[in-house]
This record gives C-alpha cells, sequence and structure tokens, in this order.
C-alpha cells in the first residue's frame, strides 16, 4: 500500500516529522488506498523556512519566465491526464466524466495565469494621475510574500488550481497543504515541481490534517498571506489566526444557494440545471443550488420532470462510463448527510421521491431526496448538507422568489432559469450572490472570478481579482 509519509520541501522528499498517520479510502470500494502522514509544526516550519528562502529569487524571475513555469506546469498535468482522472475519481468517488472536467478546469487555470503572470511584467510601474499638479506617482504591484494554501477534498486539484497558480504567478512561494482526504491526486503537483525543474523552495508540499499542518501553517508568522477553502467553523479559525500579524487572507467557504424557475421557463432545461445543481459530485459543492423556488403554475410539472431525472441516474463504480451517481466522498461525510435526513424526519419533513435508486452493495451511496414545502426555518433549508438533498418551495411571483432567495447566511451562488432573458437578467441583479448563472450550467471560466458574499468568504479567486489577492500594490510617487 502506497504511504504517503514525505513532504516535498526545498525540492527535495522529507521524511515527516509527525507521528501519527491516517487512512486515504477509495470510497466505492470502501477500502483503505494508501496511507499519508498527519504532519506536524516542524514539518511546517522547514516548508516556511523554504518558501522565505526562495521568495527573493522567484520574485526577482519576473512575470515572463513565471508564466513559463505555469505553461510547463499545465503541460504536465495535460501529459498526465489520464492517469491524474483515474486517481481523482478513485480517491474521492467523482464520475470520471466528473473528474475529466476538473481536470481540464485545473489545465486551463494554470494557462490562464501563465498569461496574467506576462501580463504583470507590463502592469507594473503604471503612470498614476495623482489628481495633484506638481506630483508624478507610479504603481508597482509586488507579491504579497510566502503563502499558506489550504483546500478540502470536494474538487482535488482544481482548488489548488484556483490558489496555486495565481500565487506563483504573483510572485509568491507557497506552503501547501491539501485535504489529507484526497492526497493522491494532489501529490502529482510536487511530482511536477520537480519534473519542470521548479526552483527549490517555491513550491511546498505538506501533508496532513488540521491539528498536524493546518493549524500551525496558520499560525506561523512567515506566512503573510492565507487562502483557505473549505467549511465556516475552520474558516473562523483560519481568520482569528491571521489577525495575529494582521495578515491578509482570502476565505471560501460555505454555501446554501437558490436556483430560480419562473413560470415561463423551458422545463426540460430547468430539470436538468435543478438536477445537476443538487447531484453533481453528489452534492459536495460549495455552491450546490440545493434550494429550489419554483413557480406555482410549472412546480408540478417541474417536480414531475425531476423525479424522473432522479430514477434516471446512475449509481456505481465512479469509473464506469455510464456511471452517474458516485458515493460520498467518506463514512464521515455520508453519517453526516444521514444526520441530516433523520432531522427532517424530526421535523416531520417527508421526501417526495418516490423510490430510493438501485444502489451498489457497497460505496457511501445516498439516494437522491427531494424535499417540498419545506419551512424556511428548517436546519435543512438554512444548513448546508453537502449531499444530494434537495428543498423546494413554491412560489407567487419574483419578488417572492428574490426575498426567499436571498434569505440566507450564505451568498456564493444562484442560478435563474427563465424563458425570458431580459427577465433572468433582472432577477440576478436582485439576488445576494458572488456568481449568478442564467439558463446555463454551473460554470467557473478562469477569467471570472468565484466566491461569495456574507457568510460564503472573503475576496474573490479567478480572475484578476483572483491574481490580486496574492499582489501588494506599492505607489512611488516624486515632484514632476
Ligand atoms: P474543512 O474545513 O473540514 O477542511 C478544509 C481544509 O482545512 C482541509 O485541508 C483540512 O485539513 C483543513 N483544516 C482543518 N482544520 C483546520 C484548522 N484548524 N486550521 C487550518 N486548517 C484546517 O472542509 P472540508 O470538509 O474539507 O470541505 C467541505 C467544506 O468546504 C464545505 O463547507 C464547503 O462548502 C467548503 N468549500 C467551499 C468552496 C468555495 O469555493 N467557497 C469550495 C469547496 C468547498
Amino acid at each position: 500500500m502506497q504511504a504517503l509519509t514525505h513532504h516535498f520541501i526545498d525540492n527535495r522528499w522529507v521524511a515527516s516529522r509527525g507521528e501519527r498517520r491516517l487512512p486515504v479510502t477509495d470510497p466505492y470500494r470502501e477500502s483503505v488506498i494508501a496511507e499519508v502522514s498527519a504532519g506536524s509544526p516542524a514539518d511546517v516550519d522547514a516548508a516556511v523556512t523554504a518558501a522565505r528562502r526562495a521568495l527573493p529569487g522567484w520574485r526577482s524571475l519576473g512575470g515572463a519566465a513565471r508564466g513559463a513555469y505555469l505553461d510547463a506546469l499545465a503541460d504536465a498535468l495535460e501529459a498526465r491526464r489520464g492517469e491524474l482522472e483515474a486517481l481523482s475519481s478513485r480517491n474521492n468517488g467523482k464520475p470520471r466524466a466528473e473528474a475529466e472536467q476538473d481536470l481540464s478546469d485545473a489545465i486551463a487555470c494554470y494557462r490562464h495565469y501563465a498569461g496574467e503572470a506576462r501580463a504583470l511584467d507590463a502592469r507594473q510601474g503604471e503612470a498614476v494621475a495623482t489628481g495633484e499638479a506638481g506630483l508624478v506617482s507610479r504603481r508597482y504591484r509586488d507579491p504579497a510574500g510566502v503563502a499558506g494554501l489550504i483546500t478540502p477534498w470536494n474538487f482535488p486539484l482544481v482548488s489548488s488550481a484556483w490558489k496555486l497558480a495565481p500565487a506563483l504567478a504573483a510572485g509568491c512561494t507557497v506552503v501547501f497543504k491539501p485535504s489529507e482526504v484526497t492526497p493522491l491526486p494532489e501529490q502529482a503537483l510536487a511530482e511536477i515541481a520537480l519534473a519542470i525543474d521548479l526552483p527549490a523552495g517555491v513550491f511546498n508540499l505538506v501533508h496532513g490534517d488540521g491539528e498536524g499542518v493546518g493549524a500551525p501553517l496558520t499560525a506561523h508568522r512567515g506566512v503573510d498571506k492565507l487562502s483557505f477553502t473549505g467549511s465556516n467553523p475552520v474558516g473562523e479559525a483560519v481568520m482569528a489566526a491571521a489577525a495575529r500579524g494582521i495578515r491578509n487572507v482570502s476565505l471560501e467557504l460555505g454555501g446554501k444557494s437558490p436556483i430560480l424557475v419562473t413560470e415561463d421557463a423551458d422545463l426540460d432545461l430547468a430539470a436538468e440545471l435543478v438536477l445537476a445543481g443538487f447531484c453533481y459530485n453528489t452534492g459536495q459543492m460549495c455552491s450546490a443550488t440545493s434550494r429550489l423556488l419554483v413557480h406555482a403554475a410549472v412546480a408540478e410539472a417541474l417536480h414531475a420532470r425531476l423525479d424522473a431525472a432522479i430514477a434516471a441516474l446512475v449509481a456505481g463504480d465512479p469509473r464506469d462510463a455510464t456511471t452517474t451517481l458516485g458515493p460520498l466522498v467518506n463514512a464521515a461525510q455520508r453519517d453526516r448527510v444521514a444526520g441530516y435526513l433523520a432531522a427532517a424526519e424530526a421535523e416531520g419533513l417527508v421526501p417526495t421521491t418516490a423510490e430510493a435508486i438501485a444502489l451498489p452493495d457497497h460505496g457511501h451511496f445516498v439516494t437522491p431526496r427531494v424535499f417540498r414545502d419545506v419551512p424556511t426555518d428548517s436546519r435543512l433549508w438554512r444548513e448546508e448538507i453537502f449531499g444530494p438533498v434537495l428543498c423546494s418551495r413554491t412560489v407567487r411571483d419574483d419578488d417572492e422568489a428574490v426575498a426567499l432567495a436571498n434569505d440566507s447566511d450564505f451568498g456564493l451562488a444562484a442560478s435563474v432559469v427563465a424563458g425570458d432573458p431580459a427577465r433572468a437578467e433582472a432577477l440576478a441583479a436582485r439576488l445576494t450572490a458572488g456568481n449568478v448563472w442564467c439558463n446555463t450550467h454551473q460554470v467557473a471560466p478562469p477569467g471570472l472570478g468565484w466566491g461569495g458574499m456574507r457568510g460564503s468568504g472573503i475576496g474573490r479567486e479567478l480572475g484578476r481579482a483572483g491574481l490580486a489577492a496574492y499582489l501588494e500594490t506599492r505607489y512611488v510617487t516624486r515632484p514632476a
């Protein structure tokens, strides 16, 4: 069995000084396929030291040279595509087609920031109008420093790309802690860093859990910038750690996003988008649109289509081409979803999905569930479940849909399905969400931004804002 007992520090595989080992599982076969070190503060310290040492050289290399490394990284991922898709699918449980999409997204992200790194050179020293006669100024964009990057397990190689690509483009050096649940695909990034001769210390990967590596990394004063994707309780702990030393922090946290369907919507499209919004990645998405707000006139017709679409899902081996629903990532996640279903039962809520779909006799599967007329004070309506559970309410008009959509502690994403595109845009203008998709699937191309309002986080990833998250601005001013 593979044992991830070494971290990647200063371009060397360094034995972990952490004593604890954690099992890495295949959620379909319910088997242990590897073990990973839980890490230790001493490992974090070694990685931060290496990153600090590498910072001046990496910064002075310039954007064009850094962009060339990012292109090489994208090429290397492309070359290992099939193997990495299989690994991600095996470790996370996601259907192969979804793992393929993940790889495409990750590669596109590295290529996009290769371009941004090159463009950064031309943006250095731009003249800025000072607004005062006799004074001229130039603006420079400096790397934020050593970046500590922490990711969850639901989109391996994607969440990490959204952080690593802009951080490296900006000239930051990094200490990356992947989720201990899905370390296998992420480990490839260290192998690739070696293969493309990335300068030593620029990219460091430390395996471990929150206790062994996450908390020590966020507390380490040699880290200038923290970027975290994960749950709200841990996000709060990361922000509290960043407060010490007044260090910059980006947070991508949870969600409980709405999907609005108007009475003039194409109902086949609506059913497709509602299904994907809560069943893609088996609902383990921060952006899951798990609250359906459907106009009363089309509610029955939409739910009939949705029930048929759920019944047609194929739960099975994530590596089979026919599989459209994988297992949840592990037993803990299955128990968490089961806990919400038990809470629903205790609240007297009954799922409307008539029959459970056929499930394999092993694997952490749950049947997708739809609950209608869910009270707005129900835990099911308000809390992120991270599983294939949809709550639905009918609405009389657009005003009621918007009011219910915005009545949430989160503000990450929203979908609108409406026949009239102008009406969809008008609804989108009234929603509190970082991304609103109108009549289309959840897309996150690298040129746009990703992130949430309210409890969904602070800052944006992807796009120019995603680069700015790893830059500091310096103005140099003198008499004209
Ligand atoms: P999690 O918060 O349990 O773990 C996330 C990462 O933080 C892991 O690498 C974990 O080891 C680490 N960690 C745990 N304790 C820590 C600590 N005290 N200090 C520092 N790091 C620590 O989340 P998860 O279960 O891996 O992922 C699911 C959550 O992630 C969901 O809430 C989901 O909404 C969120 N998420 C958000 C986005 C987004 O873009 N907004 C994307 C994906 C997932």
